[in-house]
């Protein structure tokens, strides 16, 4: 089995060479082309002075030339850098320095234009500079990379705070998707729709190179369009297709728009619906397997580990659960404070541990250390429970738990209890600081219409009625949206800042 990203490359070169790999905007890519590209990558990053563990910097949406710049950075040892093509000023500020890259690849003059006006590090290569003349020539393979050096640093998205870049490495990567191409079967007849976003873990990680380890097919895409999904997966030829919650609640709505209309909207062909990222409910779920007769498997991860858990293929996939360990890594659930083991059905923060976690954080030692325990385990800063037979569930995150009066008060509980009223759209619960309690539930709610001078009342009482009287939000703030990240995650601190008066 390939160890790095490169070997994966090679084995599937030498044994499918004419194989599709990537199919974009009508073009389709053989295992030979992307790797003959990919060499003239790497030739271009030497020209001007890249060496194995600099860092290459790739600021660009979804296309051959992501792809292919980034087996090119790895066949010379080189470390790719991602970043999030709708960071500005301060984001690339922090990354391209923090990372010190050497190199950032843009795909077209307004970016670099941000790069500048960033005063980012880097020298910028545009993707069109490579041309594919001379793509014939066979790949030096002599420079590639051993299994332990480091594949890339991906950032994480900074929803509890800045972000820090996660250094995985190339056997990090390959035992990743060793686990979940075993898991979810996942052949060299598959052909995977990809409309995520290859800059985060979840679209290159998972996607792309569970896509090259199993030398099958990946039909990219710019980006999501659910009318354009439909079409596609009508076509037959798709077998599985990734997705964060927000794409199956679009997909849903733009099914029932097509029966309304007296079109069906089939899926013949496909054989698994992946959702992650994001919690993803029972509601989604329930309404997505009456429409199109797929159970969606829901599976957790995160930029440090890539993938961790995962429900099963074979067996049940339980709504509101993200099932077990992937093979060959294990996960359990620890005490907040004593940090000691918890039984089953008990909320405590979720660790995994495994050849699939990643090496550290970039240049942050601090933070490294204070992400493992003495035994190796990695504290993932989830919070969750395991049932007795075996399924996780995340409850929230650690950072997020509200402590008030002394009582735990998990958000996402109440944000469920919330989201179960008609009248609320989207709801969001945070802890602010109050002086008897320590902590107040406070929600932010979006409401569905607009709201009414009684709402706030109702809502309370709403929460009083089904939960522990503890647990009901104090108060309750309406807006007209949630403070998101480039990914779609609701941003706590973001709101918890705005909300505390200033001084408090
Ligand atoms: P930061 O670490 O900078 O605050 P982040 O944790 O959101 O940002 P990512 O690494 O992109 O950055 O996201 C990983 C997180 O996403 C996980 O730690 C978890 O909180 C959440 N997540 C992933 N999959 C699921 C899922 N199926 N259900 C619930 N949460 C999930
Ligand atoms: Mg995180």
């Amino acid at each position: 089995t390939p160890l790095t990203t490169i070997d994966a490359l090679r084995r599937a070169v030498e044994h499918a060479p004419q194989r599709p790999f990537l199919l974009f905007e009508g073009l389709s890519f053989s295992y030979k082309d992307i790797a003959a590209i990919a060499a003239c990558w790497a030739a271009r990053l030497r020209a001007v002075g890249v060496e194995r563990g600099d860092r290459v910097a790739l600021f660009l949406e979804n296309s051959p030339a992501f792809v292919t710049a980034y087996l090119g950075t790895h066949m010379i040892g080189a470390i790719v850098v991602l970043v999030n093509t709708l960071y500005r000023q301060t984001e690339l500020r922090h990354i391209l320095n923090d990372s010190a890259a050497k190199v950032v690849i843009v795909g077209d003059q307004a970016h670099a234009d941000l790069l500048r006006q960033a005063n980012a590090p880097g020298v910028v290569i545009f993707a069109s500079d490579v041309v594919l003349e001379g793509a014939d020539d066979a790949p030096d393979w002599t420079r590639a990379p051993e299994p332990g050096d480091i594949a890339l640093i991906g950032y994480t998205s900074g929803t509890t705070g800045r972000s820090k870049g996660a250094m995985l490495t190339h056997a990090n990567l390959m035992a990743n998707s060793a686990a979940v191409t075993v898991a979810w079967h996942w052949t060299e007849h598959d052909r995977l729709l990809l409309t995520l976003p290859l800059f985060h873990i979840h679209g290159l990680g998972v996607g792309l190179n569970g896509t090259l380890y199993t030398a099958s097919t990946v039909d990219l895409r710019r980006g999501f369009d659910a009318a354009d999904v439909l079409d596609t997966l009508a076509r037959g030829e798709t077998t599985m297709f990734f997705g964060v919650p927000t794409m199956y609640t679009r997909l849903i709505a733009e099914a029932r728009r097509r029966q309304a209309a007296g079109a069906s909207a089939r899926v013949d062909g496909m054989r698994l619906f992946v959702s992650g990222s994001a919690p993803l409910s029972p509601q989604t779920f329930a309404e997505f397997e009456e429409l199109f007769g797929h159970r969606i498997l829901e599976r957790y991860g995160m930029t440090e580990t890539v993938m961790n858990l995962t429900n099963p293929y074979d067996g049940e996939r339980r709504p509101g659960t993200v099932g077990m360990p992937f093979p060959g890594q294990e996960a359990r659930i620890v005490d907040v404070r004593t940090r000691q083991p918890l039984p089953d059905g008990e909320i405590g923060e979720i660790q995994v541990r495994g050849p699939h976690v990643f090496a550290g954080y970039w240049r942050n030692p601090q933070a490294t250390a204070e992400a493992f325990d003495a035994d190796g385990w990695f504290n993932t800063g989830d919070l969750g429970w395991r049932s007795a037979d075996g399924y996780f569930t995340i409850t929230g995150r650690a950072r997020e738990l509200i402590i008030s009066g002394g009582y735990n008060i998990y958000p996402r509980e109440v944000e469920e209890v919330l989201l179960a009223h008609p009248a609320v759209s989207e709801a969001a619960v945070v802890g602010l600081p109050d002086a008897e309690f320590g902590e107040q539930v406070v929600a932010v709610v979006v409401p569905a219409t607009s709201a009414t001078d009684s709402l706030e009342q109702e809502l309370i009482d709403w929460c009083r009625a089904r939960l522990a009287s503890y647990k009901k939000p104090r108060r309750i703030v309406f807006v007209a949206s949630l403070p998101r990240n480039a990914l779609g995650k609701v941003q706590k601190h973001v709101m918890q800042q705005q909300l505390t008066p200033s001084g408090a």
